[in-house]
């Protein structure tokens, strides 16, 4: 493990001001990704930048969004009785992230900061028409997947909060890593009144919209002629492309059916 300095941020300003646009300096939050990557030499930053203390938790319900803080825990986010109410389904999948410690430590800012492509919130926050706001602009979940471990930020930006529509139904089906529990294929289902949203995380790259499925409205039967990029799908031990596919197509069957 190399050698880093650490602060302890006490405002998003101080976070921000403390940052050097380098990208020597990152920023720590629940810590679940980024301190095991340092252990393993998988990552070297020179400053840790604590966000604990930046004031960058809650959640807040409006009349048509709710938006979570970057630092809310996913057991906050699982225990909300705001969450469970507005959108349970989200509240339900932040309650089936990784394990108890993984929940009481991880946090929603780390996760879609982490894009990693087996994470679970990614589903949610394209099949939720999230907005991912950062301490410098706002940007559409859609737009901001962009690669394998790959976002739309910048050096040193940091996400301050993530606003989501309250669907009039959502629904999350993930077939889950046995030993870990991320996401081998996570579905994430929503409907706007008659408009349906269709999020898939942990079958490629990284999250993406499955539009051809959508436009089979909220009766949808049978899905195995509607097309599916596998272009960018993953293959490892877990799971073949071609066996992520197929369990693209069963849980958006089964999430749209709970819907
Ligand atoms: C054993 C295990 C099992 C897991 N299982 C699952 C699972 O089933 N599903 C799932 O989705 N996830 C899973 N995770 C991941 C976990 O959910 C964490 O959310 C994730 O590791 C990152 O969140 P964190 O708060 O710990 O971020 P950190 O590890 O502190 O940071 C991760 C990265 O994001 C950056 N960052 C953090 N906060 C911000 C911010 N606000 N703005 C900009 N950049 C930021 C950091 O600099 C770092 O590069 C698992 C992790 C472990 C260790």
């Amino acid at each position: 493990m190399n050698e880093f300095s650490y602060s302890r941020a006490t405002s998003l300003r101080d976070a921000v001001r403390s940052q050097d646009k380098s990208g020597k300096a990152k920023y720590l939050a629940g810590g679940q990704t980024l301190l095991p990557s340092i252990k393993q030499l998988l990552d070297a930053p020179e400053r840790l930048i604590d966000l604990s203390g930046a004031g960058l938790d809650g959640i807040e319900v409006g009349r048509k969004t709710i938006t979570i803080g970057a630092m809310t825990r996913h057991a906050d986010v699982a225990a909300s009785a705001q969450v469970r109410e507005a959108i349970p389904a989200l509240a339900d999948l932040a309650g089936r992230i990784g394990d108890a410690q993984v929940r009481n430590r991880g946090t929603i800012g780390g996760s879609v900061a982490n894009s990693d492509p087996a994470a679970d919130y990614p589903a949610a926050l394209i099949g939720l028409c999230a907005i991912v706001h950062t301490n410098a602009r706002k940007i559409p979940a859609e737009k901001f997947f962009v690669g394998l471990f790959q976002n739309a930020l910048k050096s040193g930006e940091l996400i301050t909060k993530v606003e989501f529509e309250i669907p009039t139904g959502a629904a999350y089906e993930k077939f889950a890593n046995p030993a870990s529990r991320y996401a081998i294929v996570g579905v994430f289902a929503a409907s706007f009144d008659h408009v349906m949203r269709i999020g898939v995380t942990g079958a490629a790259h990284f999250a993406f919209r499955w539009a051809e499925a959508e436009g089979h409205g909220l009766g949808v039967k049978d899905l195995s002629n509607v097309s599916l990029d596998q272009s960018r799908f993953n293959s490892d031990l877990y799971a073949s492309a071609t066996y992520r596919a197929h369990l693209v197509r069963v849980l958006t069957l089964r999430a749209v059916s709970r819907l």
